[in-house]
């Protein structure tokens, strides 16, 4: 009797140790899910701060739906867990960055995607940016050139269940002539000079949006779109400050 007793409050023990549990990952999605609230919100802050460069005063609709549910917790660090969400690049490790959330809405609303689109990301370094073009499109490949952040991102973007994007690992100043044409082409690190390769694996009406210029001398993030005769039209449409591409190519 006594025995039975010491059971049931074993038992109760371990369901209210249990709920706790529950209790305490619940209350932290809806912490996630609060803080990504707050960085569309300050997202917006800085779209309209630099909208005399870009000529966009309002984040885009659909990025923002997207942008509001990729958790970009899962691709930082544990040690940046608190800054996940925070408007601003953090490390990811072998001296690379996630880039700064407003930096990953301008980049993907410049590409003028759709649900057809096919789309060749250069640097995929966390796979954060890989996953908010991954709601908005058909398929998304991606090329890293550390293996250790390329295979990081794999897994992360496999555990989220991410169905349509194909990470690989190399110089990606060589494009992926394999799947080109592309309708739209992210670079998120600095060459010099635009890469030859991928401007010739943009289709014709396609987006390329690639941040060029010496890591000495300021950067410029272009916007290159090529019309329908395979004309190519450069924009500038803001300064900021990426990592260098690297590769043996230059
Ligand atoms: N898009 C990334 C994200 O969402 O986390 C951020 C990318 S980080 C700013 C730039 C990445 O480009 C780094 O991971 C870096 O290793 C990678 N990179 C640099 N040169 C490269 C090259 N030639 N080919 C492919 N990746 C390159």
């Amino acid at each position: 009797m006594r025995l039975a007793a010491a059971e049931i409050q074993i038992s109760g023990i371990l369901l209210f140790i249990v709920m706790s549990i529950f209790g305490l990952s619940a209350c932290a999605e809806d912490d996630f899910a609060g803080q990504r609230r707050q960085m569309i919100s300050d997202i917006q802050a800085t779209y309209r701060s630099t909208s005399d460069y870009t000529g966009k005063p309002a984040l885009d609709e659909k990025v923002m739906q997207v942008m509001s549910r990729v958790p970009r917790h899962e691709f930082i660090p544990a040690n940046m867990q608190t800054y996940a969400y925070a408007n601003r690049p953090l490390p990811i490790g072998d001296g690379q960055t996630i880039s700064q959330p407003y930096i990953v809405a301008l980049m993907t609303e410049l590409a003028d995607v759709d649900k057809q689109s096919v789309v060749l990301e250069v640097g995929t370094g966390s796979g954060y940016q890989a996953a908010v073009l991954a709601g908005l499109v058909r398929h998304v490949y991606t090329i890293e050139i550390v293996e250790k952040l390329g295979k990081r991102a794999e897994q992360t973007l496999k555990r989220l269940g991410y169905q349509n994007v194909t990470v690989r690992i190399g110089d990606g100043y060589h494009g992926w002539p394999k799947h080109a044409p592309f309708d739209a082409i992210l670079v998120t690190a600095a060459p010099e000079k635009v890469p030859a390769p991928l401007l010739e694996q943009l289709k014709p009406g396609g987006k390329l949006v690639i941040p060029v210029g010496s890591q000495s001398a300021s950067q410029s993030l272009q916007l290159i779109e090529k019309d329908l005769s395979g004309k190519v039209f450069v924009h500038d449409v803001l300064p900021v400050g990426f990592v260098p591409l690297t590769g043996e190519h230059q």
